[in-house]
C-alpha cells in the first residue's frame, strides 16, 4: 500500500511543479500541456515520469539540452514523502484524503512564497472553500478530524492562527513605521489551516512555524546567507509547521501538557 501512496505523491508532485511555476505567472495550469520552458517543445509522456525521466534524460531537455533543475525532482520526492507519512499516520480514509489535499495546496504555496515572496490569493481561496466543506462534513462526524467534538474548534483555530499573526503584523508595522514584517498572505493562509486542523492543532502549527522560522532565520544570518534586514518568507515555515502538526501534533501537544502539569 505504501508504495502506491508514494507513487501517487510523485505524480501529484509533478503536477504541483506545474502549479508552482505557472500560477505566479498567471498562466493556465491546464493548457498548454507540459513543455520545456526554454525551447517550448512539448514534452512526451516518457519525459514526464517523475524522478526517472530526470535521471534517464541526463538531467537535460531532450530537445534543446537545457539543464533541468533538481528542484522538480525535489518537489516530486517531497510530495511522495509527505503523502507516505500521512498515510502511515491516518491509513486510507477521509482524513488522509483531506490532508493530502491541504498539503498539496500548501506545498505549492510554500514554494511560490519561497520563489516570489507572495502567497497567491486564489490558492488561499480554494483551500478555504475546501476547508468550509470539511467543517460542514465534519459536523456529522464529531471528533473525526479535530480530536474534539466542539463545533467551534475550527473557527477558534482561524482566530488563533490568523488573529495572532495579524497582531504581530500590526505591532511590527507600528514599531518599524509602516514596514511590513509579516505579510497579509501569512495572516490569510491560517484561515484554511484553522478550518482543516481545529483550534489545538492550529495553535501547535503556529508555535512550530514561529519556532522553526526563528531558528532557521538566525542560522541563515549567523552563517551570512542573509542579513538582519533581509526579508525571509514565512510561508515555507507555516507549511512545515502544518505538516509536523498533522503527523506528530497530538504527541507534541501531550508532551507539552504533561510538562506543564509536572511543574
Ligand atoms: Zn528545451
Amino acid at each position: 500500500m505504501g508504495i502506491q501512496v508514494f507513487v501517487l505523491g510523485l505524480l501529484i508532485g509533478s503536477f504541483l511543479n506545474v502549479c508552482i511555476y505557472r500560477i505566479p505567472r498567471d498562466e493556465s495550469i491546464v493548457v498548454p500541456g507540459s513543455h520545456c520552458i526554454v525551447c517550448m517543445n512539448k514534452l512526451r509522456a516518457i519525459d514526464l515520469i517523475p524522478v526517472l525521466s530526470y535521471l534517464f534524460l541526463g538531467r537535460k531537455c531532450r530537445f534543446c539540452k537545457t539543464k533541468i533543475g533538481l528542484r522538480y525532482t525535489i518537489v516530486e520526492l517531497l510530495t511522495g514523502l509527505v503523502f507516505l507519512l500521512l498515510f502511515n499516520k491516518y491509513g486510507y480514509g477521509i482524513d488522509f484524503t483531506i490532508y493530502i489535499i491541504l498539503m498539496s495546496i500548501l506545498i505549492v504555496i510554500g514554494f511560490i512564497d519561497y520563489d516570489h515572496m507572495i502567497i497567491p490569493d486564489q490558492l488561499v481561496f480554494v483551500a478555504t472553500m475546501i476547508g468550509v466543506l470539511v467543517v460542514l462534513y465534519n459536523k456529522k462526524f464529531p471528533m473525526y478530524i479535530y480530536g474534539t467534538d466542539s463545533w467551534y474548534s475550527p473557527f477558534l483555530g482561524v482566530i488563533i492562527g490568523s488573529g495572532s499573526l495579524l497582531i504581530i503584523s500590526l505591532v511590527g508595522m507600528a514599531i518599524y513605521r509602516g514596514q511590513e514584517v509579516m505579510g497579509m498572505g501569512d495572516v490569510k493562509i491560517f484561515i484554511p489551516i484553522g478550518l482543516f486542523l481545529g483550534a489545538k492543532m492550529t495553535a501547535v502549527t503556529l508555535f512550530l512555524s514561529i519556532l522553526v522560522g526563528a531558528i532557521i532565520s538566525i542560522l541563515l544570518i549567523v552563517w551570512g546567507y542573509k542579513s538582519i534586514k533581509s526579508h525571509i518568507p514565512f510561508g515555507p515555515f507555516i507549511v512545515i509547521g502544518t505538516f509536523v502538526s498533522l503527523v506528530w501534533g497530538w504527541d507534541l501537544y501531550d508532551l507539552w501538557y504533561e510538562f506543564v502539569f509536572a511543574m
